[in-house]
């Protein structure tokens, strides 16, 4: 059978360039074999060509839909060049195809257009057989040639007149990846179409009420405002297989609420359970990266001044969130929540007085919701995650067009990772282990370069996405001395004027202990303000050098401290040091590593090597 003259099929539905490369197969004596536009136009052109329908004594039907499915076609495409099949061609009378031409109808194309084309004008544009023609000859490429861009026409002519009649390897090996890549591209639109047609999150409302619990139930895709910036349209979220693992109970998310949610409950879900018993964990996010995390704990009389919470059952949720955003109350303005236990009560009361974009936890208290769902005119976005959603192990993303892949950071964060003790100080007490824990986790999610202070079981200074290791732990450093000084007595002991926002406390407090407001000298209008923040006569005083100096005296060494990758020089521990930090842990690695321990033992510190870089990108 094989011994023939070579045949070529074409069938395509874009002709650009086909008549010349027809020609150019007609002077290489091949024989054309064509469905019925493409043998129609080549025909029209003077050449000769046979209808498929001639050779599978069918003719096309059900107004194409049925044009080149018939084994006198598959059979010729998918024969091996060996006896056996060989022998089936015979007996069939069936010509071994050589060469496929095939592109396919332009689904994208289609349901670009605008106006939309209706869903069925779409499934009239789904190809069958071109896709069966590419699938069946790219599988069969060690015989078959296929050809599916025009582009490569020139290149096929080229390689078959050198070859007397035959093609590289090379040759058929990239044109089959290439058939294969464009028949998945083409199946990923449809199933992307059809995804937003008929299972999309955003039909439940106004589905029919027989749809609407099915649809709650298998809904794979939610259309988004926009993507980063209102520009960036359309913008969707969507899985491919089960169903969406979270929820829409209020609000609409957007791209990066949707960021900020999916990391924050990743981090909450995993740093709840790096304590067994599972302790609940809480976090505030802002631009994909936490401004705060926390664990439960019982907060001092201190810390509830500290973090604005007075009037509040502070059940565990609610400590775990009030530490959290009492971290960074600046950063945390405007945050994404994320809690690993159900929302209660108290917690959304904590919620429902600060600003805020929205929230993701695994479920939520009746009246929690209720409490919720008002906030922001009913704008107020609320997400529930299904807790034992298994994520795949496989993560991908694209940049400026380019695919990238990688096995998902699935280390495990817990104690055990933290027995590596290389200072002379080898006391890690159970609390400083919490919040190890803690500040590791959070830099797991947290855009690289990172470093993490924590106290208390709460982060509370946080560098993110810092070029420079130093200048994260300088900025970090910076923000627990903030977030210390905002313990001092005279800040507590602020008497503000009546009516004043929670917000503008926070920001009146933070220019006070960063000393900014009193560094702009004359005091304009800018102090004016400030100034008008407290109540008649109670304008506080800068604190002094030697008030400062007795307060971070109080913390000496208790606070601890992360790095997601190592310390390359010891100047990162010096700084550190003067931030109160007395638990160091980070990766190994640094040329400096001696010293680095050396520097750390200065102090008296205890210094763990944790062998796991957490950058986050
Ligand atoms: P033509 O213009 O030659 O009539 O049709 C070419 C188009 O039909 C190509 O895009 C090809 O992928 C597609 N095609 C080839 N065979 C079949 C078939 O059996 N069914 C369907 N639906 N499309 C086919």
């Amino acid at each position: 059978a094989f011994d023939q003259q070579p045949v070529a099929l074409l069938s395509v539905y874009d002709k650009q360039g086909l008549l010349p490369f027809a020609q150019g197969l007609v002077d290489q004596g091949v024989r054309l074999l064509g469905s019925g536009g493409t043998a129609k136009a080549i025909r029209n052109a003077g050449m000769t060509i046979d209808d498929v329908s001639d050779i599978t004594k069918y003719p096309e039907m059900l107004g194409g839909r049925v044009k080149t499915l018939h084994p006198a076609v598959h059979g010729g495409i998918l024969a091996r060049n060996i006896p056996s099949d060989a022998a089936d061609l015979d007996a069939q009378k069936i010509a071994p195809i050589a060469v496929v031409v095939c592109n396919l109808y332009p689904f994208n194309e289609t349901i670009a257009r605008i106006p939309p084309p209706s869903i069925p004008e779409a499934v009239e544009e789904v190809d069958i057989g071109g896709v069966t023609l590419l699938r069946a000859a790219a599988k069969n490429h060690d015989r078959v040639v296929i050809l599916s861009d025009p582009k490569d026409y020139d290149e096929f002519l080229a390689q078959y007149k050198a070859g007397n009649g035959s093609v590289s390897d090379e040759f058929k090996q990239r044109m089959a990846v290439k058939a294969f890549s464009q028949t998945a591209a083409y199946d990923t639109s449809i199933g992307n179409y059809f995804r937003r047609q008929y299972v999309s999150a955003d039909a439940i409302g106004a589905a029919p009420a027989d749809h609407k619990a099915a649809l709650t139930e298998h809904a794979q895709q939610l259309t988004l405002r926009y993507g980063a910036n209102p520009h960036q349209k359309p913008a969707q979220a969507y899985v491919t297989e089960g169903k969406l693992p979270f929820s829409v109970l209020s609000g609409s998310p957007g791209y990066i609420n949707l960021l900020d949610a999916l990391n924050s409950y990743a981090l909450v879900h995993e740093l709840s359970r790096a304590f067994e018993p599972a302790k609940a964990a809480a976090a505030s996010f802002k631009h994909v990266s936490p401004a705060g995390a926390a664990v439960e704990s019982t907060l001092s009389a201190d810390e509830v001044k500290v973090f604005d919470v007075d009037g509040v059952d502070l059940t565990p949720v609610a400590s775990a969130y009030a530490r959290a955003r009492g971290a960074d109350r600046m950063s945390s303005f405007g945050d994404f929540i994320a809690l690993s236990h159900t929302c209660d009560v108290a917690t959304a009361k904590i919620i429902s007085r600060e600003v805020s974009d929205g929230i993701i936890a695994p479920g939520y208290e009746p009246e929690a919701l209720d409490i919720l769902r008002k906030k922001k005119g009913g704008k107020y976005c609320v997400l529930q995650m299904d807790p034992s959603f298994n994520p795949s192990l496989i993560e991908t993303r694209q940049v400026y067009g380019i695919t990238l892949e990688q096995r998902r950071n699935d280390a495990k964060i817990d104690a055990s990772i933290f027995s590596n003790i290389v200072s002379k100080n080898k006391d890690l007490s159970p609390q400083a282990l919490t919040d190890l824990i803690v500040a590791t986790t959070a830099l797991k999610y947290t855009q690289s370069n990172s470093v993490c202070y924590a106290y208390n079981g709460g982060t509370v200074g946080l560098g993110a996405g810092q070029q420079s290791r130093i200048h994260c732990t300088r900025l970090a450093g910076s923000k627990a001395d903030a977030w210390w000084l905002r313990h001092h007595p005279r800040v507590l002991d602020f008497k503000w004027r009546k009516g004043i926002k929670r917000a503008d406390r926070a920001n009146g407090t933070d220019v006070f202990v960063t000393g900014e407001i009193f560094d702009a000298e004359p005091a304009g209008s800018e102090r004016k303000e400030w100034e008008a923040l407290f109540a008649e006569g109670e304008v506080p005083s800068p604190l002094t050098a030697d008030e400062k100096k007795k307060w971070f005296d109080e913390i000496k060494g208790k606070v601890s401290l992360a790095s997601d990758a190592f310390f390359p020089f010891p100047d990162n521990v010096w700084r550190a040091t003067r931030s109160g930090v007395g638990h160091f842990a980070a990766p190994s690695g640094s040329v400096m590593d001696s010293k680095i321990i050396e520097t750390a033992d200065e102090s008296n510190a205890v210094y763990v090597f944790t062998d796991l870089r957490l950058f986050t990108h």
